[in-house]
């Protein structure tokens, strides 16, 4: 009898239902993720990507699968993935990215002195750190709740130029909000760096685990500790406008393997 119900719910599943999280999640462009079947082992195999550890979930509860982030500076063409004992290769395609142009009143945003290029340096590899921590709990979901309800106001990737001055493209997304919304855990997270930094202003790092990293900047007010471990849902703090911000708005980013990938994709809004 509960085999024959067994077989009724999977029959009841729609037919897009098995494969779903990797039809979801592959995006093999730079600035995007590639998933990889990794086979049906009994442990879950350990994977690394340029050296760098990766997350691997369990699909359909039988097949492993690495989740692997592609930085924007990668060169679209064939990539290795180093897992159980072999090489799995991969095509990465290519994306063209939108131009934005921005301009800032406040001169030292754009071209810092001296002294706040040595804070800059410092408060990145601190937020470079926290980014290549990488922790054993697999995430909660890796299809992800939106932190904030909100038109997004600046796509992932956008080369931005400063006062007509190229700098670093556009890492997450920015989602138009009044100031003093609260901002909520996309997924369950450990609290593993709080800061109030230079560019980004006050923010929360929150670990998913193994390597799936969100970053919440420009925040008002934080609303966690460090160390705290969230739930998904939990409200960590409140829309503000610090750091380089033009006016409040929430900008996010997601991390795997220490590359910085298109949140879009997990929110099931990725554009190619
Ligand atoms: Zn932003």
């Amino acid at each position: 009898m509960r085999l024959l119900l067994t077989l009724l719910l999977c029959l009841a599943l729609p037919a897009h239902a098995e494969g779903f999280l990797s039809r979801l999640l592959n995006k093999p462009v730079p600035g995007g993720g590639a998933v990889i079947d990794l086979g049906d082992a009994g442990a879950a195999p350990q994977a690394r990507f340029q050296g760098k550890p990766v997350l691997v979930v369990k699909e359909d509860g039988r097949r492993w699968i690495a989740v692997v982030g592609l930085p924007l500076t990668l060169k679209p063409g064939r990539q290795t993935l180093d897992a159980a004992g072999r090489q799995f290769v991969f095509t990465v395609g290519s994306k063209r990215y939108a131009e934005q142009r921005i301009t800032l009143k406040n001169k030292q945003q754009v071209n810092p002195s001296p002294a706040n290029l040595a804070r800059i340096e410092r408060e990145l590899a601190e937020q470079t750190r926290a980014y290549r921590s990488f922790s054993v709990g697999t995430p909660s979901n890796l299809l992800l709740d939106k932190p904030v309800n909100g038109p997004l106001s600046s796509r992932f990737g956008v080369r931005r130029f400063f006062n007509g001055e190229e700098r670093n493209p556009h890492a997450g997304l920015d989602f138009a909000v009044p100031a003093g919304t609260p901002v909520k855990a996309p997924a369950a997270g450990k609290v593993i760096l709080i800061g109030d930094y230079f560019f980004n202003g006050r923010t929360v790092f929150l670990d998913h685990g193994q390597g799936f990293i969100s970053m919440f900047c420009h925040l008002s007010k934080v609303e966690v500790r460090l160390g705290q471990q969230l739930p998904r849902g939990a409200v960590l703090g409140r829309v503000g406008a610090t750091g380089r911000a033009t006016g409040p708005h929430m900008h996010w980013n997601i991390s795997l393997n220490d590359a910085r990938v298109d949140p879009t994709i997990f929110i099931g809004a990725f554009e190619p």
